[in-house]
């Protein structure tokens, strides 16, 4: 791992700073600076404009449409991104489903699918949890059962019921995991399959979180039918592609560590403006004290990413490192959004629904959504606890 840059790097960080520039739309920063996330309509409309540029997927191998870049390119554009109010890209398809079907799925799923994620035109959801079945993915309780469709193909009929499913009600498409036979130990027998959210049989309802958004949902299933070649790879062994991706999710909550800093940043700024019985909360050593640890915090978890995209680069085995970086970075994150409204004060206080965000002010920071909704990060893709399990297993031989 090397952080000084090489004349091509500098080249490449000029050329990602000036798309930058030129791309994002003062409505977008202003949603991002306030703390919210881009609507659905922007976040495709941003990887639209990814894509036209040929950055769509920024880790994903050539072969399939990406990059191809460096982690040290990774890592500029990234904090180019982060540095310019720029949102972070919607991770499901490009980061969980789509490293999936390029590296276990079919020729023909290869073909259709990859395409439409980097262009944006099919939006992901994961149907992994279930009611009963969330840290201990294994006891979930989907079916699919094998039979003969009408025109004498083989599909699949599936039913259950899917917990907690993000932005389920805007997607196109949902890979799940279901049981295709009960032998054997509860993880054989389980398949990933890919849904097409428009098929008969799948009712959505929402379920609203502590920030008063509508992020998740439950997904029923009622005999819903799917065709036989939208299993991903083996019957049977979903459970093995499954754990490559929830390792994956980690990666990717790490990468979303080198967004941090637009959160530091903004609890700087608050910072420096409100005034104190005794002059200005960034003057006060105790405000100062707690901000810097969470900056050099997450200066060394931004270092631990690095070091791990280079390792997985040279094709070394990451280890139960996604665990530690998924880890501190969710708890950053939470420390970071509960400073900012610390910082802000009264000001915090910003918490009705804004459906038009071209309707924002920089003064209408939503920090307390942010900071309430930031509750989630040591819950999904793997809760904390799952995390240190892992870490004791794996790392400390417990
Ligand atoms: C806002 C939000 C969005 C989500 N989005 C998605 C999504 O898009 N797709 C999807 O499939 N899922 C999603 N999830 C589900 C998420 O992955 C699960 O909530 C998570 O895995 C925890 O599972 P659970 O809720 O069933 O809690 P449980 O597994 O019941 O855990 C309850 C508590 O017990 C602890 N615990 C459980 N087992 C152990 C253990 N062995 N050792 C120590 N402690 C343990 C947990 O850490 C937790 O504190 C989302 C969840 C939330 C809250």
């Amino acid at each position: 791992m090397n952080l000084d840059l090489a004349p091509e790097d500098r080249d490449f960080q000029q050329d990602v700073r000036e798309f930058f520039a030129n791309s994002i739309p003062e409505d977008w920063k202003k949603t991002v600076r306030a703390g919210l996330r881009l609507s659905p309509e922007n976040l495709v409309a941003y990887q639209r404009r990814l894509a036209e540029r040929g950055w769509g997927a920024p880790t994903w191998p050539k072969q399939y449409g990406g990059t191809g870049w460096t982690p040290q390119q990774l890592h500029i554009f990234w904090s180019e991104a982060s540095a310019a109010d720029a949102p972070a890209q919607f991770h499901q398809g490009l980061e969980l489903i789509g490293p999936i079907i390029f590296t276990y799925g079919s020729q023909a799923q290869k073909d259709f699918y990859l395409p439409r994620i980097i262009s944006g035109e099919d939006w992901w959801c994961q149907g992994y949890s279930e009611p009963g079945a969330g840290s201990d993915l294994a006891a979930l309780r989907t079916r699919a059962d094998r039979v003969s469709s009408e025109d004498g193909g083989d599909e699949y009929v599936v039913n259950g019921h899917k917990m907690w499913t993000s932005y389920a009600h805007v997607a196109d498409r949902m890979f799940i995991l279901a049981r295709t036979s009960n032998e054997g130990r509860r993880q054989q027998g389980i398949s990933l399959m890919l849904v097409d959210m428009d098929t008969p049989g799948i009712r959505i309802s929402p379920i609203h979180t502590l920030d008063e958004k509508h992020h998740t949902n439950e997904v029923f299933l009622d005999d819903v039918r799917i065709p036989a070649a939208n299993v991903v790879g083996e019957e049977g062994m979903g459970w093995n592609y499954g754990k490559v991706l929830l390792d994956r999710e980690r990666m990717v909550a790490a990468a979303t560590a080198m967004f941090l800093p637009q959160t530091l940043r903004a609890v700087r700024e608050a910072a420096t403006h409100r005034k104190t019985a005794h002059g200005l909360l960034i003057d006060k050593p105790e405000f100062k004290a707690k901000l810097a640890q969470v900056e050099i915090e997450a200066l060394a978890v931004q270092a631990m990413v690095l070091r791990l995209m280079a390792d997985a680069a040279a094709g070394a085995d990451s280890g139960p490192r996604g665990s530690m970086v998924k880890l501190r970075w969710s708890e950053l994150t939470q420390q970071a959004t509960a400073l900012w409204v610390e910082a802000l004060g009264p000001k915090a206080q910003h918490f009705a629904a804004l459906d038009d965000e071209s309707a924002l002010t920089d003064d209408m920071p939503f920090a307390l959504k942010g900071a309430l909704y930031a509750r989630v990060t040591t819950i999904y893709g793997g809760s904390s606890e799952i995390q240190r399990n892992i870490i004791a297993r794996r790392a400390l031989g417990l």
